[in-house]
């Protein structure tokens, strides 16, 4: 899947092993041990970047390396707050916001703006990587690298219809050697609660439900040993009406031990609400990390309004 633009075709392993020549006639196979080989395919993957997003692009699946630095705040509250200061203080009470600052407050790439902003302006520099180089230089070199490529990538979904489609719907051979995965999804109110609404086991739980189940089993059953999920709503609702207790039910099993969840920020905390949501302290079976979320919604003329997700909601 990793590797190659489209196609969810990949090599038959089994045959690939038993066909593959040794090549030792070979500097790099003849005289280099495996230790030493192994450093240089780490540094392949280095250079080619250890995160790399899987997106689709023009209805093709491909990569582009992720830019994201762990920990680094969202530039773009800062901005929209002074933009939004801006149009109180003038007259006319327009929102001015620029092409550039437009383009980033839309962004469909989450906290990862910056990585489609990179992707757009240099949509070459995702075939500048080592990753096909490697594998496709023979059959000994394509199972050596293959084991060391996707032990050492984070894969990084910014939706979920590629999730869904990669790793549920169109799993490849190379799907169980998968070993880090990141998750920065914002999805409809309903696609978070699917599988709470509709909870018979006839039923379709929906594709955030089987995108978790797909998750656990890969811990389970292979190597996937570190997951962070980072959520968001995708429509104008306020983060506090998701029952998160609800969302996160869809999380079971192992999956949970090596998960990460990364949730916005709780503005409005009442009495009522209480059961549905994490507090601080609690106890829960995968790390809990709260994020701010951005303060303004896209509108459907286009312009963002400010999201004014601290108001209480009505006392019930
Ligand atoms: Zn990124």
């Amino acid at each position: 899947m990793m590797p190659s633009s489209s196609s969810s075709m990949s090599p038959d392993r089994p045959v690939l092993q038993a066909t593959a020549s040794l090549q030792l006639t070979s500097a790099f196979f003849g005289n280099l041990p495996l230790e030493v080989r192994e450093m240089i395919y780490s540094e392949f993957w280095v250079v080619s970047g250890l995160n790399q997003h899987v997106f689709s692009h023009d209805g093709l699946l491909t990569h582009c390396p992720c830019l994201l630095v762990p920990g680094q705040e969202d530039e773009r509250n800062d901005e929209f707050e002074e933009v939004w200061q801006n149009r109180r203080r003038s007259r006319t009470g327009s929102l001015v916001v620029d092409d550039k600052w437009s383009a980033r407050f839309s962004s469909t790439w989450n906290d990862h703006w910056r990585c489609e902003e990179e992707m757009l302006s240099d949509p070459t520099r995702r075939r500048g990587t080592l990753f096909l180089p490697a594998l496709l230089t023979c059959k000994r070199m394509y199972l050596e690298a293959l084991q060391s490529l996707y032990a050492s990538v984070t894969l990084v979904f910014i939706d979920l219809a590629t999730a869904h489609h990669s790793l549920v719907a169109s799993p490849t051979s190379t799907t169980p050697l998968l070993h880090s995965l990141q998750f920065s999804l914002a999805m409809p109110y309903d696609v978070l609660h699917q599988h709470r609404y509709y909870p018979t086991p006839a039923q379709n739980p929906g594709p955030w439900a089987e995108l978790c189940t797909t998750l656990s089993n890969l811990v389970r059953f292979d190597s996937l040993r570190r997951v962070t999920l980072r959520l968001d709503l995708a429509d104008d609702r306020n983060w506090w009406e998701v029952r998160e207790r609800w969302a996160l039910s869809a999380v079971r099993g192992m999956l949970a031990r090596c998960l990460t969840v990364q949730l916005p920020e709780v503005t409005v905390s009442l009495e009522w609400l209480r059961p549905y949501q994490y507090a601080d302290g609690d106890k829960t079976p995968f790390k809990l990390e709260r994020y701010p979320r951005l303060q303004w919604v896209g509108t459907d003329e286009g312009p963002a309004a400010c999201r004014l997700e601290f108001l209480r909601p009505v006392e019930r």
